[in-house]
């Protein structure tokens, strides 16, 4: 797939994302699709979102980079609709599933790993790689695998 050679991985938190950018945004297992159909670019959905949502860029090429947009509450909205995220494969097209399996793994990952699993306090984002980092104990939770299934 040439798309995946122009990928570049990038891990870190974006304050805004460009109006191209592509926008992953997942409740659960469901990804949140236009219409139910597509994956949309920012400038599409930025209207659905409010202050308090994080943008973590984890990948770029030279015209997008890949956004999940982390939110604490579920979107409602009756053109941005939440979709299983195994019944988008046979929507999105197969790069793109790729990715929305990636970033949904991610993203769980990262919900599960905000604070340090040893001592409890909040972990810090490091910038290298997708991961975080204890700055108090030094723990360095690693990101298992992504598991075909
Ligand atoms: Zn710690």
């Amino acid at each position: 797939m040439p798309l995946f050679h122009a990928i570049k991985k990038r891990y870190h938190v974006i304050t805004r994302p460009n109006p191209a950018d592509e926008i992953f945004v997942f409740q659960k297992s469901d990804i949140y699709l236009l219409d139910g159909k597509y994956l949309p670019q920012w400038n599409q959905v930025k209207h659905y979102f409010n202050n308090s949502a994080t943008y973590y860029c984890f990948a770029e090429t030279e015209k997008h980079r890949y956004v999940i947009v982390e939110i604490d509450l579920a979107l409602k909205h009756d053109n941005y609709l939440a979709i299983n995220l195994k019944s988008a494969s046979s929507i999105l097209d197969e790069t793109l599933f790729a990715l929305a399996k990636y970033a949904n793994h991610l993203h769980h990952w990262r919900r599960t790993h905000t604070y340090c699993g040893n001592c409890g306090n909040k972990n810090a984002e490091k910038t290298d790689e997708q991961a975080f980092v204890c700055l108090h104990c030094h723990n360095y939770p690693p990101l298992q695998a992504l598991h075909e299934n």
